[in-house]
């Protein structure tokens, strides 16, 4: 390995860079990274709710309509496709969540991008969902009140309030009926989260693996568990009603997240506003 040092310069502030010969030079200093995010933080938000957050939903869904009509086999492909569907949308979900609640310290993107759903987390998102009241909930997200929302944001119109009203009242339940697959779906995604091969891993029996078989309307997902030494096994029932209700899981999670971004966007957009309105008064007032 060459260990020599080389430098460089931050490209926002001129501030000296040293890294490793045979590295990239990084463009920015740390701190100037955290800076440049946090500008493009409201842009990635709105540009995520446009298309990105819709994906899952769209794939599932596709994928359902797929599975009527298809042979056992496919079904069992497309009914696992769903189920990742299902695991990715959560994983995006806590991500923003956990996001959205720290970015007074991180910025959004990174924290989001940097997001690894993993049992810890998942199990914690399930359980403060369902334990905290709505209100709390709007506190941890920097959401204002229900009650106050033309107080808070005061350049809102009274049109544009009670269309916010509507989409963090629709958030609430949105994020209630998320939780309320219940256990057992927390548990799979638990499971789920972090298995990436799932594809690969299919399979239609288990009993090879001295785990009790399958049925025959079941597929399920299998992969090592190294810390117990054993062989984890996810199983999703092709069952269409079953997959149905996955799919609006999915459905909620989407809504949930647009909403969540709309109100940030808008506590977002009232902060520039006011930023706006104060920046010339007060340079007028200096001597
Ligand atoms: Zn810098």
């Amino acid at each position: 390995m060459d260990e020599r040092r080389l430098e460089s310069v931050c490209r926002e502030c001129g501030k000296p860079l040293s890294f490793h010969a045979g590295e990239t030079a990084p463009a920015r200093c740390p701190d100037c990274f955290d800076g440049f995010l946090r500008l493009r933080d409201a842009d990635f938000l709105s540009s995520y709710a446009e298309l990105g957050v819709a994906s899952r939903r769209i794939i599932a869904e596709t994928s359902l309509r797929a599975l009527v009509m298809e042979s056992p086999p496919h079904r069992k492909v497309l009914a696992m496709h769903i189920m990742e569907q299902y695991v990715q949308a959560a994983s995006d979900l806590v991500g923003l969540y956990h996001a959205l609640q720290g970015r007074l310290h991180t910025p959004v993107m990174r924290a989001f991008l940097d997001f690894q759903l993993d049992r810890t987390s998942a199990l914690a998102f399930f359980h403060e969902i369902r334990e905290t009241p709505g209100p709390e909930l709007l506190d941890r997200l920097l959401i204002p009140q229900q009650a106050h929302l033309a107080r808070s944001l005061p350049s809102l119109s009274k049109r544009d309030v009670k269309d916010l009203d509507r989409a963090i009242h629709q958030m609430l339940i949105d994020l209630r009926k998320t939780v309320d697959m219940g256990e057992t779906a927390a548990l799979a995604l638990a499971q789920m989260a972090g298995e990436r091969r799932t594809g690969a891993a299919l399979t239609n029996q288990s009993a090879w693996l001295d785990i009790t078989g399958l049925r025959a309307d079941q597929v399920a997902a299998i992969a090592l568990d190294e810390r117990r030494r054993t062989v984890s096994v996810t199983a999703i029932s092709v069952d269409e009603k079953r997959l149905q209700t996955v799919v609006g899981a999915i459905d909620a999670m989407t809504r949930a997240a647009q909403n969540m971004i709309y109100a940030v966007l808008s506590v977002y957009q009232e902060e520039a506003r006011s930023k706006a309105l104060n920046t010339p008064s007060r340079a007028r007032r200096r001597p």
